[in-house]
């Protein structure tokens, strides 16, 4: 038997690309399920994540005029992990597999045939990793560089350069279905759900069209959300911070009795000044992680919904095609 197949795409103010998205993507599926290669009961799933332009609009005329389009509805913006989430976890009710990919077909769309044969071969789980990132700007290229290589020496297992652009099979949907979390960073918790998994290489291309719904701002806060909540080290650090700086104190103490003794004090203008700002500064910055944990710890006691769904268009009635 054929599977069924879900692509989530969620869509923030994307009215510039959804058409053209929806074109190819509609071009893309039609041959996979010519070749029978997917079940025609496939579907093009778009998460209007609180859009304040025609997205939403646009996605209805789509379920109008083809019913392999289907669109789920969030009640107000929450963030691309979220509703990426939101997407996922409708479409398990209703495929055996599901590909997230961003509306603005960053990704390379014509390896999705190679990971459903990667699915097929046995993988739960299908990393898409860029093979370069040409497209990208010099500084986004070195951050994210960095970003990656923090993460792993934190201790996070997270793929290198991939983003959300995966494949995941329904078992593996429901694996991450069971992390309750709020704090989302679904890249770093795919590997923790476990299976077999590959790993795809692809070119990522330009947008097309519209602009990055991800400003500097916004990478940065994913990033140390990514970091806090995943991993505990910053605090390790800190504490190990704490027991060296105590230690030094002890030498220093050690060495001032000495100085003082022998008589040869003198106004220690220096290195007072300067301790006073270290000391002052790496405790400023220890209260700040420690609050970031503890923010973390405040928004995931609340448990409140991670997203919800106002409205859903979805017809998996075969005949309707
Ligand atoms: N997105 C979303 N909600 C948001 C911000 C972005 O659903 O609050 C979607 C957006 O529509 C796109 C994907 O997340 O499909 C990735 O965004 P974008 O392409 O702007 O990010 P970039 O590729 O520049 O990192
Ligand atoms: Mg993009």
């Amino acid at each position: 038997m054929k599977e069924i197949l879900y692509l989530v795409i969620p869509c923030y103010n994307e009215q510039e690309v959804l058409l053209e998205t929806a074109r190819r993507l509609l071009k893309k599926i039609t041959i996979m399920i010519e070749n029978e290669a997917i079940s025609q009961e496939s579907r093009i799933l778009f998460v209007n994540d609180g859009s304040k332009d025609k997205t939403w609009s646009i996605i209805e005329e789509l379920y109008f005029q083809n019913k392999i389009f289907s669109g789920i509805n969030l009640s107000r913006n929450r963030g691309h992990q979220n509703a990426l989430l939101a997407g996922l976890m409708t479409a398990k009710e209703y495929a055996d597999i599901v590909i997230s990919l961003d509306a603005d077909l960053q990704d390379d769309i014509n390896v999705i045939d190679e990971f459903v044969d990667q699915y097929y071969k046995g993988s739960d789980v299908v990393y898409g990793v860029r093979s370069s990132r040409k497209t990208d700007t010099f500084f986004k290229r070195t951050t994210a560089l960095a970003f990656y290589k923090l993460m792993s020496g934190l201790g996070v297992d997270s793929v290198y350069n991939h983003a959300d652009y995966r494949l995941m099979s329904k078992r593996a949907l429901q694996g991450l279905s069971q992390f309750k979390e709020v704090n989302l960073f679904l890249r770093g918790m795919v590997p923790l759900v476990g299976y077999k998994y590959s790993i795809v290489e692809y070119e990522r291309h330009e947008r097309f069209a519209g602009e990055s719904k991800y400003p500097l701002k916004k990478m940065i806060a994913f990033a140390l959300d990514g970091i806090t909540s995943l991993s505990i080290k910053p605090i390790r650090i800190i504490t190990g911070l704490g027991f060296t700086i105590f230690f030094l104190s002890i030498v220093a103490l050690i060495y001032s009795l000495v100085v003082n003794f022998i008589g040869n004090t003198i106004t220690g203008w220096t290195s007072l000044t300067i301790s006073i700002w270290m000391l002052g500064g790496i405790q400023l910055l220890s209260l700040g992680i420690i609050g970031e944990y503890i923010g973390k710890i405040y928004n995931e006691t609340k448990q409140r919904p991670r997203f919800i769904i106002s409205d859903k268009l979805i017809s998996n009635d075969v005949n309707n095609e």
